[in-house]
């Protein structure tokens, strides 16, 4: 559900009067990059404006421009858009409707709308004006419809070169609109278009297209995003004056921004062609194939578009509102798991050489029905580095020497000697166990400050963890005229070889959700994960630390 915003209201009225008994919505991407999350907001509201109101929501591929667009793209998208769990009525290739473009332009011409003009680029932005001047006319501007009609036919069979030409229509060279003074129809384009392939070399421009693909659709609603709002004049202009049978009505609606990363297909391309990432779905990428292979939710993206709502401001949001949501949708699924990122070998001193009990430890401690597991408990154990401190700083309660914790679902351990490698580093800590203690025995003879988490050794499996930062280093790249290139951040990726439960992760295959006790959400990387080795992504840390 979308909640209530000004297109809803619209649509309401629209309904409610008649104007239209059902809606069509679309959403139109260029097949030119991977869908980012501000495509998630588009495709949010398009396929839940629809749902919502019984309509139908087209998936077409605005494919205008044969250079920057190919078929990887349209595949990506479309598993993108199914992935979110939206099922789109119609699919549409505007390149499909490329004869009917055609012939409307030849509609325009012989309307005396439309004209072939060969000024160069900079002669046509000298004769466009600006906003206090009026602009001139082309000296191409009043050439017959019949030269027009030739030269535009010519334009389409090959005899031009790129950028000699192009047809523009004939509007008002003086309106304060400038979008308005002439602008291009169809440019020359000798390359080969991923669907058409070599049939045209004649390209219409977005602002005449997208209107007349929205119009053969029957689209009713056409939602934009702001910096379209001074081109709604003439994408009603060339609905008017093409004679299109349907009527689609353009409303603009705020783009969805977010910190410490950037949002456009072009740059996040430059990321991926620079290798700052390893790829569109690299899990630090904002596209919707880096969340995912990140490990976050359709839910938890579909829920943050919700909660942002559709508005005419702009706004920029913080990276971590998604993580709230997809918290929410992981703590009741995800499997809980211990894992060591950075191991300290501990001795118990007084166990059994050779003896393996296994700990009860619940699966889920939010949900029952996902019952428990056993944990090995031995002699030697991991714990993380951090839970020891030789020199332990003021209310630092886990294990020093002569310092007493809880392993947790196993015993109470007490350490009583550190040793320390060659070069003084601590290699390994002694410490011995009091079987009075078991977790679940009822035990209430003393206390202990901290819980922490561990792993038997023998039977610990290694496995790689990748933990991510923010890509781009500041909240708003760009920001006083900075490249974002110039902003990368170098920490954006760290790689730890550590140690997890073997038993609870034995099945695991890639995109599984794990929560690893006190380090986060995990998810199974689908690219480095191999037969003989889990690598797991961090989608994001735990809210609140465990408590100790
Ligand atoms: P980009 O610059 O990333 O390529 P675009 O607007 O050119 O973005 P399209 O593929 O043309 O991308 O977009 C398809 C739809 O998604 C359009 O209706 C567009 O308005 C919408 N859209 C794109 N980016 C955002 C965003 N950041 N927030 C909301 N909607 C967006
Ligand atoms: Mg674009």
């Amino acid at each position: 559900m979308v909640t209530s915003n000004f297109i809803k209201n619209i649509i309401t009225d629209d309904l409610e009067t008649g104007k239209h008994n059902s809606i069509i919505t679309r959403f139109p991407p260029e097949p030119n990059g991977y869908l980012h999350i501000g495509h998630a907001k588009s495709i949010c509201l398009n396929f839940g404006l629809a749902d919502e109101f019984e309509g139908k929501v087209n998936l077409r591929f605005d494919d205008t421009n044969p250079i920057k667009e190919d078929t990887e793209y349209v595949n990506a998208i479309k598993k993108d858009i199914e992935w979110l769990n939206f099922e789109w009525d119609e699919l549409h290739f505007a390149s499909n409707y490329f004869d009917i473009m055609y012939e409307k332009a030849q509609l325009l011409i012989k309307k005396g709308l439309a004209y072939v003009c060969e000024l160069t680029p900079d002669e046509m932005r000298e004769y466009r004006g600006t906003l206090t001047d009026a602009g001139k006319f082309s000296p191409y501007r009043e050439r017959s419809v019949e030269e027009n009609l030739d030269l535009l036919e010519r334009m389409k069979q090959g005899e031009f070169e790129d950028g000699s030409k192009v047809l523009r229509a004939k509007i008002d060279m003086a309106s304060s609109n400038m979008n308005m003074r002439d602008p291009i129809i169809y440019r020359i384009s000798h390359n080969i278009h991923h669907n058409t392939g070599d049939k045209w070399c004649i390209y219409p421009m977005y602002d005449f297209a997208h209107p007349l693909e929205d119009a053969i659709e029957n689209i009713t609603h056409s939602l934009c995003s702001l910096e379209f709002e001074d081109h709604r004049p003439l994408y009603d202009w060339f609905v008017k004056e093409c004679e299109m049978e349907s009527t689609p009505r353009q409303i603009e609606f705020a783009r969805l921004n977010m910190t410490n990363t950037v949002m456009s297909k072009r740059k996040l391309k430059e990321l991926v062609d620079n290798d700052v990432v390893d790829g569109w779905d690299d899990p630090r990428m904002p596209t919707i194939a880096g969340f995912r292979r990140r490990g976050y939710t359709p839910t938890s993206i579909r829920n943050l578009c919700r909660e942002i709502g559709v508005s005419k401001a702009d706004s920029v949001i913080d990276s971590q509102m998604l993580d709230y949501f997809v918290r929410e949708d992981l703590l009741p699924k995800a499997q809980l798991a211990m894992t060591i990122l950075r191991p300290l070998k501990v001795v118990i001193t007084n166990y059994p050489e050779g003896q393996v009990e296994y700990v009860e430890i619940e699966n889920n401690p939010k949900d029952e029905s996902a019952g428990t597991r056993k944990l090995p408990f031995s002699r030697e154990i991991y714990i993380e580095r951090e839970d020891f401190m030789e020199v332990p700083v003021k209310k630092y309660f886990r294990l020093f020497v002569g310092n007493e914790v809880r392993l947790k679902g196993a015993y109470f351990i007490k350490c009583n000697e550190v040793i320390h490698d060659e070069n003084g580093e601590v290699a390994e800590i002694h410490c011995t166990y009091d079987p009075e203690t078991k977790s679940g025995s009822g035990f209430t003879g003393r206390k202990v400050k901290a819980t922490i988490h561990w792993l038997s050794a023998k039977e610990a499996q290694k496995a790689e963890f990748r933990l991510f930062e923010p890509l781009i280093l500041d909240d708003v790249p760009e920001n006083e005229g900075k490249h974002f290139l110039e902003q990368i951040n170098p920490n954006s990726l760290e790689v730890i070889e550590g140690l997890i439960e073997a038993e609870a992760t034995k099945n695991a295959s890639p995109l599984d959700k794990f929560q690893f006790v006190r380090h986060g959400f995990f998810s199974v990387d689908t690219k480095y994960t191999t037969n003989d080795k889990l690598v797991f992504n961090r989608v994001v840390s735990l809210k609140s630390s465990f408590k100790i």
